[in-house]
């Protein structure tokens, strides 16, 4: 099931590239594992993949340890800052830095292990009130400061998109995120590149590739609806 669910997957994404004159190596897709055991990432594993996305630190951690170390670990979910030593050194790319208290905390980490964080800054396009990720009016002010920290290197942006019937209502979410990531290229701020969109999960991935994602995250295409009645929280 996971080989077809992968080559499916795959031919939306070539399918959206196509319609929107986009090359399919400049959009990564994140197999969103979270929830499945470590002998389902195995099996994606040794079906190709290298790019998973987890949303809990313990979780990312143990996954981490039981699996081979060419896998690329990205951290989606919303970070607490007493976790951050757990996983700063075991990510490629934290998604959902929201705030400068948890830029600071990464930062402190991050020199601790005499690395610089990559990260993306969480937006809250829809301005859902259930969401994390700063507002778009407060976004500027939130990279300026954490453009001063030394061992953080800011990407770009990432966004949740509402849950939609139609994925094309959230076209204009990802035009939004797109635009903002524009208007902060402009302004060339030290040690800010915002080139990296991460928006699009399983329900509209494709039309978030053809607003200009460079990654989505991908989690029920890939494995199936998830169950949460054995996962503590
Ligand atoms: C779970 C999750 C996803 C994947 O969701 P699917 O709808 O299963 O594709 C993507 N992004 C984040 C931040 C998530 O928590």
């Amino acid at each position: 099931m996971l080989k077809e669910n992968l080559q499916k997957v795959e031919e939306k994404i070539a399918a959206s590239c196509a319609c929107s004159g986009r090359r399919r190596e400049d959009v990564t897709l994140i197999a969103v594992s979270k929830t499945k055991p470590v002998e389902t990432l195995k099996e994606a594993y040794d079906l190709g993949v290298r790019v998973f996305g987890e949303n809990k630190v313990q979780e990312l951690a143990d996954k981490y340890e039981a699996l081979p170390k060419d896998i690329h670990w990205h951290m989606i979910g919303h970070l607490q800052r007493n976790k951050v030593k757990y996983i700063i050194d075991k990510v490629d790319l934290i998604h959902s830095v929201d705030s400068v208290r948890l830029a600071e905390t990464i930062d402190k980490e991050a020199k601790k292990h005499n690395l610089t964080a990559n990260i993306l800054i969480e937006v809250n396009v829809a301005k859902e009130d259930t969401k994390f990720g700063v507002l778009p009016e407060e976004l500027d002010g939130l990279i300026d400061e954490i453009s001063h920290f030394s061992n953080i290197r800011v990407l770009g942006l990432m966004t949740i998109a509402p849950f939609v019937e139609n994925a094309e209502e959230n076209r204009v979410i990802f035009e939004r995120l797109r635009k903002l990531s524009v208007d902060i290229a402009s302004k060339n701020i030290d040690n800010v590149n915002v080139s990296l969109l991460s928006m699009g999960m399983t329900n509209d991935y494709g039309v978030a590739i053809e607003e200009g994602a460079t990654m989505i995250r991908v989690g029920t295409g890939i494995f199936g609806e998830r169950d949460y009645s054995h996962v503590e929280t």
